[in-house]
């Protein structure tokens, strides 16, 4: 079994949905209401837990009613939450807003994870036996720095996904092996909308990196070798939120247990792929006997 520490965010999203968004100073009345465990660290945990691995979570929550109920879904999800810091006040919470035709928008308060600035020697203990470290950037950046490079020098495996999109300070790239943006923040990282083009711009920075582009599938691209893509799976999709962190799950797992890249790659996006086709972002999430049923 692969282990896996993830170092990243929990959120409760709080969804409404509407015949369309308010305006500023407007009252619109929705049509109804959700609350989903969230966060995309706390969602790539998720996905790596059901994809086979052994999983734990470096990150915080609050002390409100939201905090137990992501503590519990995380430890339902059989991730190990002990390095999971309660702190006074309200949890990481993300306000979102969905209309009839789809469109959405997100005000995303960070509660709790905002606390979480430095490791604590348990956490760099625990990241010290993990094959691989998950890192996002919902997190403070100094603390997403500290872990990619503690890892770095443990000689630990270190994933980015590179979200929200924002600029990069070079020591986190020095210490990042695998960075995985979706073809949105590739873009915004390197000013260039062709994904081949922007993947061998990231290599300047990063050994290897992994173009997500949603129906189309992913992009792979090591240093002195020519850019693979894999087409994802053709589904019907109802609902793509969390693919990308079910992506980034699966992934992690499948590289773990030693398969090559592509083969990866392909792994990955079968588990993405059956996400798509269910509600929700960490409920929709497949458990491993049906990624490889799936895959054969
Ligand atoms: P999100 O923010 O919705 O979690 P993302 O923008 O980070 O996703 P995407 O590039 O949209 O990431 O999707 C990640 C992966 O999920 C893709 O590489 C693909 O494998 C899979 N995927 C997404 N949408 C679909 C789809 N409609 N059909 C099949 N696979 C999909």
């Amino acid at each position: 079994m692969t282990s896996i520490v993830v170092l990243g965010s929990t959120n409760m999203d709080l969804v409404a949905y509407v015949p369309r968004a308010p305006a500023l100073g407007e009252t619109v009345t929705g049509r109804s209401f959700r609350t989903i465990p969230g966060g995309k660290g706390a969602n790539q945990a998720v996905a790596a837990a059901r994809a086979g691995a052994e999983v734990a979570m470096i990150g915080a929550i609050g002390t409100d009613g939201f905090g137990a109920q992501l503590r519990a879904t995380l430890e339902h999800c059989a991730v190990d939450t002990d390095l999971l810091r309660t702190v006074e006040g309200p949890s990481g919470t993300a306000h979102i807003v969905v209309d009839d035709e789809g469109g959405n928008a997100i005000v995303v308060v960070p509660g709790a994870n905002g606390t979480v600035t430095s490791l604590t020697h348990g956490d760099e203990a625990l990241i010290g036996t993990a094959d691989t470290l998950l890192l996002q950037l919902e997190l403070p950046l100094p603390v997403v720095v500290e872990g990619a490079a503690t890892a770095r020098r443990l000689g630990v495996r270190t994933v980015l996904t590179p979200s929200p999109a924002q600029p990069l300070p070079p020591e986190l790239l020095a210490a990042t092996d695998l960075l995985v943006p979706n073809e949105h923040e590739a873009a915004a990282l390197t000013g260039l909308a062709d994904p081949r083009a922007a993947a061998e711009a990231l290599l300047r920075d990063v050994p290897e990196v992994v173009i997500t582009l949603g129906a189309a599938g992913s992009l792979y691209a090591a240093r002195g070798a020519e850019p693979v893509a894999v087409p994802a799976p053709r589904v019907r999709a109802v609902d793509t939120t969390g693919a990308g962190d079910t992506f980034v799950g699966a992934l992690a797992v499948a590289l773990g247990e030693g398969r090559p890249a592509p083969e990866a790659l392909a792994w990955a996006q079968t588990a993405a792929a059956l996400s798509v086709r269910r509600e929700g972002a960490s409920t929709s999430m497949p458990y491993r006997v049906d990624i490889e049923a799936a895959f054969r």
